[in-house]
């Protein structure tokens, strides 16, 4: 997974997105279908959805069940699903479920939580249905779910189906086959990691009417197991797909852009590079034959968006931009997920082996999970050209500067192990300082291995030893990692990762001939208000920079005079985009043409004494503000050779 926080605001805000009520859904006519392949299965799940019949926003899931053996069973909805470390309650998007015997008898279900639902009488049940509603539109008590982990039902124009919001499965009883149908309109088109069983079926002919339904078609899909299931999400919408071959594999890109301001075919020549470059980095040969890159454009306003890993996919919520403006961050979102193939999807702990979709257990090993993933994000796009060494450095600097504003006096194995409770708030860090860990990490291994040895070869053993079906056990991971390297990998990681001291960042950057200087004083010229001093709230329906407490700006955010509660809506005359990348640009460029003596302006709404917010003008002249600088690093032009051959290895293919 991936989030992005967008201006740098990485406290949890909620998204305030204008709810669509889609009511303009009505039909007269009811149909009746009774699809042949949807008949009582045994041993199986059956379960069946028909997109083109969306009600108030909602969808009508009907499940036939396996054979129930017990007389009370509980049907689950997960809680959480793997790749997500946070709480989703997807139980919470269900309604009006209703349980039937053979005969169309209703049976007795009693609600026992969020997600779980108690069926009386279970031996005799044949059918559950009930109705579900998406998570983009539909506000709930608690916390949203993940994007990229959510469900949208936009009627006739695309649907996000994570499984997890549609299918749920019954207690003990995952690890049978599932089977489900989709009914469609006829020019809709599934991407999904997934290959259909049947697809574009035509319909069996309706029962009580004659009208033609030929405008829809069925994709049946059938897995093996509930975590295979979950681990299949699909996008339909109108086609607009590309395919990419990448060695061994092919790479499908599902694309939906509701202004059309970005297409598959461009995201495809934009990933093409790295994705080759990631085959090269991976040793040549891909874990995967079939791979689904699947997006979602918003043009709705954005506080955070993100990615989600799955074995065979990934699902991206993106604001839509054109290829230009997204150009890097997909590349960079892309590679990052798809180098999930091996982390944690073939090297992974016993937690994640027997996920447990209602009682999730965490693993300690989050470091290695996002954040060696991370910093192979990264580093592929340097060895093989795709960003130049000094791009490099700033990447990493980001990331030494994000850190920073986390706990480092909590060892990061319990920052992972607790990430659903008491540690939820730190867990962004695990990209940022998870990311640092793993480039100690390979450039401690390039030195101890003159070269020759690094991060890479270690994930390429570790998969061979353990791969998608064996786990590891948390507590022997760095037995198991010092077993295949050096003694001095395993004091690196019982010091570092499992300890509570900081990264050597000066000692490890310095084999690498890069000069790192912790902090430095500098005076410059500052747009005076900063992440301490604001926070999001809605306004108008759309979600708003406002000043939370002007006593903690600096002297030039003193100088303009803001009040707490005000509203910015224009910076030195210009308008402020709304909330998402276009936001951060347009304050990086005003940052840029501060000049000392000139003029700063604010335009915001605030409140006067009837009440009403009007907008006013606060102006103040530009004065040099000292501040800190954090994590200068540079190239050192005295670099040893030895230190050179180190950094060569480090940044070159191997
Ligand atoms: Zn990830």
């Amino acid at each position: 997974m991936q989030p992005s926080f967008i201006f740098a605001v990485h406290i949890l805000i909620r998204i305030f997105k204008t709810i669509v009520n889609m009511r303009s859904f009505y039909t007269l006519l009811f149909l009746v279908l009774t699809v042949t392949s949807f008949g009582q299965g045994k041993k199986s799940y059956q379960y069946k959805v028909d997109l083109t019949e969306v009600k108030d926003d909602k969808l009508f899931v009907e499940l036939k069940t396996p054979v129930i053996g017990k007389d009370e069973i509980t049907f689950y909805l997960p809680k959480i699903i793997p790749g997500t470390y946070a709480i989703a309650d997807y139980g919470r998007y269900v309604s009006d479920l209703k349980a039937y015997d053979k005969k169309g008898n209703e049976l007795a279900v009693e609600k026992i939580n969020d997600n779980g639902w108690k069926i009386k009488g279970a031996k005799q049940l044949q059918k559950i249905s009930y109705w579900i509603d998406d998570t983009f539109d539909t506000k709930k008590e608690g916390k949203e779910v993940f994007w990229p982990a959510g469900t949208n039902f936009e009627d006739k124009k695309d649907f996000i189906i994570n499984e997890a919001g549609f299918f749920g499965y019954f207690d003990g009883m995952k690890d049978l086959p599932f089977q489900f149908s989709i009914i469609r309109q006829k020019d809709f088109y599934g991407s999904t990691g997934l290959i259909a069983q049947r697809t574009g079926d035509p319909l069996p002919k309706v029962s009580v009417e004659k009208k033609e339904t030929s405008d829809k078609l069925v994709d049946v899909y059938q897995v093996e197991n509930y975590d295979r299931l979950i681990d299949s999400p699909l996008l339909y919408a109108k086609a607009d797909t590309a395919i990419i071959k990448v060695g061994n594999a092919e790479v499908l890109i599902g694309s939906y852009s509701p202004n059309q301001k970005i297409t598959a075919k461009q995201i495809a020549e934009n990933v093409k590079e790295v994705l080759q470059a990631q085959r090269q980095y991976l040793g040549g040969k891909l874990p995967v034959d079939k791979y689904a890159f699947m997006f979602y454009w918003t043009d709705q306003p954005v506080t955070n968006y993100g990615a989600l890993e799955h074995s065979y996919s990934s699902v991206y919520y993106m604001p839509e931009q054109t290829i230009e403006q997204t150009a890097q961050q997909l590349r960079d979102f892309a590679a990052h997920e798809f180098f999930h193939i091996v982390t944690p999807l073939t090297i992974h702990s016993e937690e994640i082996q027997f996920f447990d979709f209602n009682d999730p257990k965490m693993s300690k090993h989050l470091w290695l999970y996002e954040g060696v993933t991370e910093y192979f994000a990264g580093n592929v796009q340097v060895k093989y050209g795709l960003i130049t060494k000094e791009q490099y450095l700033n990447v990493l600097r980001q990331k030494m500067l994000t850190a920073d504003d986390f706990r480092d006096d909590v060892p990061f194995t319990d920052i992972s192990k607790f990430t659903l409770e008491k540690y939820s708030d730190q867990y962004y860090n695990v990209y940022q300082k998870g990311a640092l860990i793993g480039m100690c990490l390979d450039i401690k291994l390039r030195k101890l291995s003159n070269g020759k040895y690094g991060l890479q070869n270690l994930i390429f053993d570790l998969s061979k030893k353990y791969g998608k079906a064996h786990a590891f056990k948390d507590d022997e991971l760095f037995d198991q990692i010092t077993k295949l390297t050096y003694p001095e990998i395993g004091i690196f990681l019982n010091t570092y990762v499992g300890g509570t001291e900081k990264l050597p960042l000066d000692e490890v950057f310095s084999l690498v001939g890069v000069k790192h200087i912790g902090e430095q004083k500098k005076s410059e010229p500052s747009i005076g208000v900063d992440q301490k001093s604001i926070t999001v709230e809605e306004y108008n329906g759309k979600p708003s920079l406002v000043i939370k407490d002007p006593t903690v700006m600096n002297e030039q955010g003193k100088a303009l005079a803001f009040a707490a509660g005000d509203i910015l809506v224009k910076m030195n005359g210009e308008t402020l985009p709304d909330l998402g990348p276009a936001l951060g640009q347009f304050i990086q460029a005003q940052q840029k043409a501060l000049v000392v003596g000139g003029t700063i302006s604010y335009g915001v709404l605030r409140k006067n004494e009837a009440g009403e917010r009007k907008e006013v003008e606060l102006k103040a002249t530009i004065v040099n503000v000292e501040k800190s600088v954090r994590h200068i690093v540079e190239f050192d032009s005295n670099a040893t050779p030895e230190q050179l051959a180190t950094q060569k290895a480090w940044l070159t293919p191997n």
